[in-house]
């Protein structure tokens, strides 16, 4: 028998999916006076991910769960709390009351994946919600941009070219559900660091994409393309080598690291194939990140 309250609980909890990002290829294209790299990325997301609950509450709290909880940080610097006043900011006091939060942390911290964006993404989308705003796609992703530069692109959570400073978004019709397995190998790797062991930033642009995009021919495109942060990655954590090597042991039909690593992607025809590579991966590694997953198809593919 359903409990009423339970029912009326269930209604207020507004949770999103925080899901992970996935750099299938990365060339770094150039670097601003100001510092700033330029780059042009084909971009997935997964449905694994973290996750973002809140609910109303007398009082703000924000409760960290999940096998990552112990490496994010519980202080206002979080994403997910400033997140949360970014929208207060804008919006007021009054019309964004209290709220409890919990982030669940499945995706490791440092580790290439967006982690703390799609966290700040999955926060403002759940928040929005909760509080009955009405606000349009723009305006999220201009509050989402103040908070960092990958968060737009978190916040779209499809398919996707970023150019620019990763601001600059194109979103790709017809892209397909790809079956990936994520390895990380236990090392957090600080982005900063790597775009500074970076050797050359002016590098050709992505060729362009394939008509028809599945297995064979994303394949195929992915040979031709680069992450242009692995070899500066590995220079600081050699065991990037390890992770790759894995999922290439395991059979993926190609292996990349993401972002500025140290997770790597394999990438595989289908979800089945996937998660007995994953299997055999984490028999080796219990202790690396190992996952399964699928990643999130364009809206109408
Ligand atoms: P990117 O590829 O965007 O650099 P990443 O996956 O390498 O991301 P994150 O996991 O986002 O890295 O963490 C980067 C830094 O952000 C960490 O040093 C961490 O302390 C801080 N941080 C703030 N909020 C969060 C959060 N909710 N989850 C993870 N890290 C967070």
């Amino acid at each position: 028998m359903t409990d009423i309250s339970d029912v009326s609980l269930e209604a207020a909890l507004s949770t999103e999916l925080a899901p992970a990002k996935i750099n299938l290829a990365l060339h770094v294209t150039g670097r601003r006076d100001d510092g700033y790299h330029l780059i042009d990325s084909l971009v997935v997301f997964t449905r694994f991910g973290d996750r973002v609950g809140s609910v109303a509450a007398d009082e703000d709290s924000f409760e960290v769960t999940g096998r990552y909880a112990a490496n994010v940080p519980r202080d206002a610097s979080n994403l997910v709390l400033r997140a949360r006043e970014a929208l207060r900011a804008r919006y007021g006091a009054e019309k964004a009351p209290p709220v409890a939060i919990t982030l669940e942390k499945n995706l490791p911290v440092a580790s290439g994946m967006g982690g703390g964006s799609s966290d700040a993404a999955a926060t403002l989308r759940s928040l929005a919600r909760l509080w009955q705003f009405d606000i349009d796609d723009a305006e999220l992703a201009r509050i989402g941009a103040t908070l960092g530069a990958d968060v737009p692109m978190c916040l779209a959570a499809r398919p996707l070219v970023a150019r620019g400073t990763g601001d600059e978004l194109t979103m790709l019709p017809g892209f397909p559900s790809l079956g990936l397995v994520l390895v990380n190998p236990g090392v957090g790797v600080a982005t900063a660091d790597v775009f500074k062991a970076l050797a050359k930033a002016d590098n050709e642009g992505l060729p362009p994409l394939p008509q028809q995009i599945e297995f064979h021919s994303m394949r195929n495109w992915l040979e031709t393309t680069r992450n242009d942060l692995c070899p500066a990655a590995e220079s600081i954590t050699p065991s990037i080598r390890y992770a790759l090597a894995a999922l290439n042991k395991a059979d993926a039909g190609f292996a990349r690291m993401s972002g500025s690593g140290a997770t790597c992607f394999g990438l595989y025809e289908t979800g089945n194939v996937a998660k007995r590579a994953a299997a055999e991966i984490r028999k080796r590694q219990p202790k690396w990140f190992v996952a399964a997953t699928r990643s999130i198809p364009s809206e109408d593919a």
